[in-house]
Formats: C-alpha cells, sequence, structure tokens
C-alpha cells in the first residue's frame, strides 16, 4: 500500500490546505498512541489523497509494489477507494489490497469541507495472504526472486487483534485533529490524550487490579473534571459491587451496589456500548447516592462478556469525552485480563505448593489424626486464617464430629457432635455447598459472635467425595482482620477437594498420583521440574554405580537471555523457554530424561550414555537449537537463540549425584567462557 513519499507525485497533488496538520505534534501523538497499542504503520491523507504526514514505517512488501507502474497505479486505485468509503460512512473501513495486505482508513470528519483520512495497517493476516502476493510476482512486472526475501520475514497479526485497531485509532486520533481544529481546547486535549496513553501503556505498571482502577479514576477525575467516579465489579449475575472510588462521593460511593437487572444496566453490558441518564426515574431506581443527578455507565469488557462497570457521577461529558473514555476503558480491560491471569498464577502457586507440601503426607499413609490435623493445617495457612475446625461425618448416626481444631481447645469440643441439618456446619453438610459469612450476626442462621472469634467473618466449606458428603471445614478470623473473600472461597473448595479424597480412605491411592503428577512438572514449559530432577538423578547415579554403566548428564543455559528478556519482553522470554524445551525433547531419546533446572536453565540426564556418544547428542541439541525459527507477536521474525552446554560423566568425572551436578556447571562455565554457544564436557 502506500507507503511512501513517492506516492505524493503520483497522486494528484492539491496543496494541503489543512494550517492545523501540525507534524511534530502529530508525530508526538503517534508515539503515546503506539506505546499504548500497536497501531502499526500509519499515514495522513486529505480527502483527494495526497499526503499531508507520511507513513510511520516503510514496509517491504509495499516497497516492492511500489517498484512497478502497475504497483503505484494499483496502490492508488485501492488507498483512493478506501478514503471515499472510509469519508463516506464516517466509520473506519478495512480493506485487502491489492498486496494481500491488510489496511484500514479512519475517516476524520472536522466539518462539510475538512475531511481527514488515516491509513494504516499493512499488514499480512495469514500465511495463505504472503504467498498469494508471492504467486503475484510476475503480473507486477517483479520476479519471484526480488519478492521471496521480502516476504520471508513478515509477521502476522491475528485478525481479532486487527480488527480492534481501527476504532481505537479513531477514538484517539479524531478527539486530537479536532482539538487542533477548535484551538482553544487544544492544550486540554492533548494532555488529556498523552495522560490516557500513560495509563494504558503500562509504562506506570500497577501492581493489583485495585491499583490500576485507583490509578484510572484518578485521571479520569483530573482530566475531566469529574465529580466522582467508581468501579462496580460483577458478583455473580445479579449486581455489580464497587470495589473502587474517587471524588466527592468517595465514602458513600463504597456501598454503591448496581442491580444488573434494571433497564441501563442491562442494556450498557448487552450492548457493550457507554450510556447516561439524569432521569430521576432511573436514578431512583438505581439507588444512586443522596444528591447524585446524572449518571455515565461504561463497560468493562473481556471476551465480550462485561465484568466491570465504569460510573460517572454529576458530570458533563461531550461526544469526545465519551469516546477518549471508551477507549481508556477498552485498554484497561486488556490491562485487568493481564493483571487477573497473573493474580490467578500466583493463587495457583500458593495452591500447588499447599497441595505439594500435602502429597508428601497423604502418600506416606499417616495414622487419621495426623492427617485431620495437617488437613487443617494447611487449610488455615492457604488463606491467612488463624482458626478453625475440621468435621468428619459419621454414617452410623449422620452426624458431624469434630476431628481437628485450631485455636479452640479441642478438650472443649471433643464430644460435641453436629447433626446433618443443624446449625452452620450441619447446613453446609446438607445443601453441600460453601458459605462465607462476612457478619455473623446477619448470616442466614443468625446468632451472637462468640467473644473467643476476632472477626465475625467465617467461612465454611463442605468436603465431598462423587457428591456424597464426608465432613465440613470451617475456617474464621483472617490474621488481616478482613473478611473472608470468593477468591479464599476458592482457593479452599480446591484444596478441599484434594483433601476430600485423602480423608476418604477409598480413594488414598488414585489421590496420591495425581498429587505426584501435579508437584513434579514445570508449569511453563510442562518439562519435569527441579525436585522431580534431584529424585530422579540420585536414583540414576545409583543405579549406574551399581550396574558399572555410564551415566552422562547436560547442563544447558540460554546464551545472553537477560538481553534478550530486556529487548523483546518477558512474554518474549517465556515464548522462548517453552521453544528451546521443546527442541531439546525432540533432540533426545525416549529414555533421556529432561527437565527444568532453573529460569533458563536446563538439564538433560542421559542414562546408559558414555561421554563419547553423548557429544553427539549434545551437538545435535546445540545446532537444533541455533536452527530453529524463532517468532511470535512479540518476536521479530529472524531473532537468533543459542544455548551453551556442559557435559559431565559418571563414573570418570564424578561418583555421586553433587559431583555430576558440580563437574557438569563447571563445564558450563567453561562453555560459557570460551564463547558461548558451544558445547564443552569436563576434562
Ligand atoms: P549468559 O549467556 O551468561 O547465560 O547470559 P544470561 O543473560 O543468560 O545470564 P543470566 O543467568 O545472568 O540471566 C538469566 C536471565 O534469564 C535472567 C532472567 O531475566 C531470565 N529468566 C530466568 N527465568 C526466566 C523465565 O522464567 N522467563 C523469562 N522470560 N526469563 C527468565
Ligand atoms: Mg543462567
Ligand atoms: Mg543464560
Amino acid at each position: 500500500m502506500l507507503t511512501s513519499y513517492e506516492i505524493k507525485s503520483n497522486i494528484q497533488s492539491s496543496k494541503p490546505s489543512f494550517d492545523f496538520m501540525d507534524v511534530p505534534l502529530w508525530q508526538e501523538f503517534l508515539e503515546g498512541m503506539t506505546s499504548s497499542f500497536d497501531c502499526g504503520c500509519l499515514a495522513v491523507y486529505d480527502r483527494e489523497g495526497s499526503i499531508l504526514t507520511p507513513p510511520t514505517k516503510t514496509n517491504i512488501a509495499c516497497k516492492a509494489a511500489m517498484g512497478t507502474v502497475e504497483g503505484v497505479n494499483l496502490c492508488k486505485e485501492y488507498c483512493l477507494k478506501a478514503i471515499s468509503k472510509a469519508l463516506n460512512r464516517g466509520e473506519p473501513y478495512i480493506f485487502e489490497c491489492h498486496t494481500h495486505q491488510y489496511s484500514y482508513a479512519v475517516p476524520i470528519i472536522l466539518d462539510k469541507d475538512v475531511q481527514l483520512v488515516i491509513l494504516g495497517g499493512h499488514v499480512y493476516l495469514s500465511t495463505e495472504n504472503i504467498k498469494m502476493f508471492h504467486d503475484k510476482a510476475g503480473e507486477y512486472e517483479m520476479r519471484e526472486s526480488t519478492i521471496s526475501p521480502f516476504t520471508k520475514g513478515l509477521n502476522s497479526l491475528s485478525p481479532e487483534e486487527f480488527n480492534t485497531i481501527p476504532n481505537n485509532v479513531m477514538a484517539l486520533a479524531l478527539p486530537f485533529f479536532k482539538g487542533i481544529y477548535n484551538k482553544g481546547m487544544f492544550e486540554k486535549r492533548f494532555y488529556q490524550m498523552k495522560s490516557v496513553f500513560n495509563v494504558t501503556s503500562g509504562f506506570l505498571q500497577p501492581v493489583s487490579q485495585k491499583d490500576a482502577y485507583e490509578l484510572a479514576l484518578k485521571t479520569l477525575g483530573i482530566l475531566f473534571d469529574v465529580e466522582s467516579a467508581s468501579i462496580a465489579v460483577r458478583d455473580r449475575e445479579t449486581s455489580f459491587i464497587t470495589c473502587a472510588a474517587f471524588g466527592r462521593r468517595w465514602d458513600e460511593l463504597h456501598s454503591f451496589v448496581i442491580d444488573s437487572s434494571i433497564d441501563i444496566v442491562n442494556r450498557v453490558t448487552a450492548t457493550g456500548k457507554p450510556e447516561g441518564s439524569t432521569d430521576r426515574d432511573v436514578l431512583r431506581k438505581l439507588a444512586a447516592p443522596e444528591g447524585v443527578h446524572s449518571i455515565h455507565l461504561f463497560p468493562l469488557k473481556r471476551e465480550g462478556e462485561t465484568f466491570s462497570l465504569l460510573v460517572i457521577f454529576n458530570t458533563t461529558l461531550g461526544e469526545d469525552d465519551i469516546k477518549l473514555i471508551s477507549t481508556l476503558c477498552s485498554q484497561l480491560s486488556v490491562f485487568m485480563e493481564n493483571i487477573s491471569l497473573k493474580e490467578d498464577k500466583a493463587r495457583r502457586l500458593i495452591l500447588q505448593s499447599a497441595l505439594y507440601a500435602a502429597s508428601g503426607a497423604f502418600t506416606s499413609l499417616l495414622e487419621p489424626e495426623a492427617l485431620y490435623d495437617m488437613v487443617l493445617n494447611k487449610s488455615i495457612e492457604l488463606v491467612g486464617a488463624e482458626q478453625g475446625s475440621l468435621m468428619i461425618l459419621d454414617e452410623k448416626d449422620m452426624a458431624l464430629a469434630i476431628k481437628a481444631t485450631k485455636g479452640i481447645n479441642k478438650a472443649i469440643v471433643e464430644d460435641l457432635k453436629v447433626r446433618i441439618g443443624e446449625g452452620i456446619s450441619g447446613g453446609v453438610a446438607e445443601r453441600g455447598t460453601p458459605l462465607i459469612v462476612n457478619d455473623i450476626e446477619e448470616s442466614p442462621v443468625p446468632r451472637k459472635n462468640r467473644s473467643r472469634f476476632k472477626t465475625k467473618s467465617f467461612v465454611s466449606i463442605p468436603l465431598n467425595v462423587n457428591s456424597r458428603i464426608i465432613g465440613v471445614l470451617n475456617i474464621s478470623d483472617k490474621i488481616t482482620g478482613e473478611v473472608f473473600s470468593a477468591e479464599d472461597r476458592d482457593l479452599l473448595l480446591s484444596f478441599a477437594s484434594y483433601a476430600s479424597i485423602a480423608l476418604d480412605r477409598g480413594a488414598y491411592y488414585k489421590m496420591s498420583e495425581e498429587l505426584r503428577s501435579i508437584s513434579i512438572t514445570d508449569h511453563l514449559t510442562g518439562l519435569l521440574n527441579r525436585r522431580y530432577l534431584q529424585d530422579r538423578l540420585f536414583e540414576e547415579t545409583e543405579r549406574a554405580k551399581r550396574h558399572k554403566v555410564p551415566l552422562t548428564l547436560f547442563m544447558i543455559d540460554i546464551d545472553d537471555f537477560k538481553s534478550f528478556n530486556d529487548r523483546y519482553g518477558h512474554p518474549a522470554g517465556d515464548q522462548i523457554l517453552k521453544t528451546v524445551a521443546h527442541a531439546i525433547q525432540e533432540e533426545v531419546r525416549n529414555i533421556d530424561v529432561v527437565a527444568r533446572y532453573g529460569g533458563e536453565e536446563f538439564t538433560v540426564i542421559l542414562p546408559t550414555t558414555s561421554k563419547a556418544a553423548s557429544m553427539i547428542i549434545a551437538e545435535r541439541i546445540r545446532k537444533g537449537i541455533e536452527d530453529t525459527p524463532y517468532w511470535g507477536p512479540k518476536i521479530p521474525a529472524g531473532a537468533k537463540v543459542t544455548i551453551s552446554l556442559g557435559i559431565a560423566t559418571c563414573p570418570e568425572d564424578a561418583d555421586s549425584m553433587e559431583t555430576l551436578i558440580e563437574q557438569a556447571d563447571r563445564a558450563l562455565f567453561m562453555a560459557k567462557t570460551g564463547g558461548k554457544n558451544r558445547v564443552v564436557s569436563c576434562v
């Protein structure tokens, strides 16, 4: 597509008629936009197709097409058509051009006579499209040999990602140009945009959902003169609960709950479009706090579902404000998703470590009493609580008996039995569903808070095996003094699902196997983990010594991985780790054991393999990794990854697991100091 100045002379050249096209400012603006999301190559045209600002990048496929008269004419034709389509529609227009790249035209209509178009994109969305361009080489008087080196290095973006770009560009660029057009507004607008970019680019990396929400609210408050604003997150199907607030009504807003069945809320969540109201009836139905006379709802969406609402109170918002705030919301949604994935991962790690710790105990055939204590203690630790009790169902009299307690004197409760259906625990056992109580005095089974509990909140979890109730776990008093959250409940439920099986004698052994598989693999790469490696290497060295057969160990470390991360980001690094793990696995035999030893370090155990034989395998791994193509959303094609590999063999280099690791490490060190991307064996 149109990617260079050359087009200017080819498309008719009426003088740009806009004195407000401030190129340095536009460039600064573009920089901000690019840091917020990847908008690709952009250029600005007037409605006749004259270039006002050149494209931000030159694209090799475009360049190739522009190298011929035929190509230039085709570019011109597609470009003019897209410009007029976009302006006629007043909406972004996405098209596939003659080079089979996808581009978009975003209309910027300032008034009847002043109309611009931003052309952007120029990306291949599939390898088929690259191939189609490739096959056309002859048509543009291009030799295949001219095109093929170009098309090799092109990245592809997913169509879903691509489709969101034009609307974001429009939402941000339109107010920018309007701001310049109506000069008075300009300063404020420009400042607003820059701050929106700062928030959404992750430049200010907030650490938790709450921080991110608070930051977004502060930005809004300051930039849009918002009186009050809040963010409410979905709580099941029926309501949105306020989790962060800003402004004058800060205090009252914290208890504001939005009923999702109210019309305006329903429309916003269903259509995904923001909506405002000053209607008294609507405000009354929403149970808006006293003194609220206007409300605006903006959805935050994930996979088409509204998971939170941004609510702005008592503030007049223009059309441009609404567009900007919507963009902020859509960027914020992406950001939230990343954070929630991270938080989810952290929670899983806690759970996994609890399961791992528990698995040893589950499998070592504890006495039942010790098992009860262990399950209770782990549960209490898992959610950071202080007190709790574990009750097990005695099927003879269908009553729950306390088997373990913490923070409660066991002697007092020793003989206490609770019938199914009776009291809180009996109720949980009967229904088979967990219960969180924020305030025991207001629970479905209200009772005076007993003085031994510090807080009034507790959580009660049923223990089931195949939907047969076997007991109830009660946990109370978080160390922090907070009430128990839905996450606490879910964490306990996951743990309880394993613990129940262990507690239920019949399913004991199957359980231990499942747990073992959970705790021996590395999450990221799917390889065996370091703990497993050590157990296994110990067995293998002992076996090798006993049977007098050789055993070889490889220590592998990715070269200059820190700078790879620095350059392309941690997620790109993670992807490399997966690819490298896979590549190593590909080169070894079934009996060899590949493990992730640490961050970017891997080990391979090669049973019954001599040093000479292992050298060949090592070199194959090194070469395989050097030759693997690495690419991905954040990794440019052609990126290089290499490894260094140290070899040590038992018995000649070492006679124990520890010394074998030491020697392989030493050989690896020599490979690094010798220049990297090489295999070195212990001498
Ligand atoms: P050398 O060639 O000497 O090995 O250089 P290096 O940069 O690879 O060395 P170093 O061991 O100092 O750095 C290892 C880096 O690996 C540090 C860290 O940024 C990165 N890393 C470790 N674990 C992970 C991970 O799980 N994911 C990602 N993306 N990077 C990791
Ligand atoms: Mg390292
Ligand atoms: Mg390294």
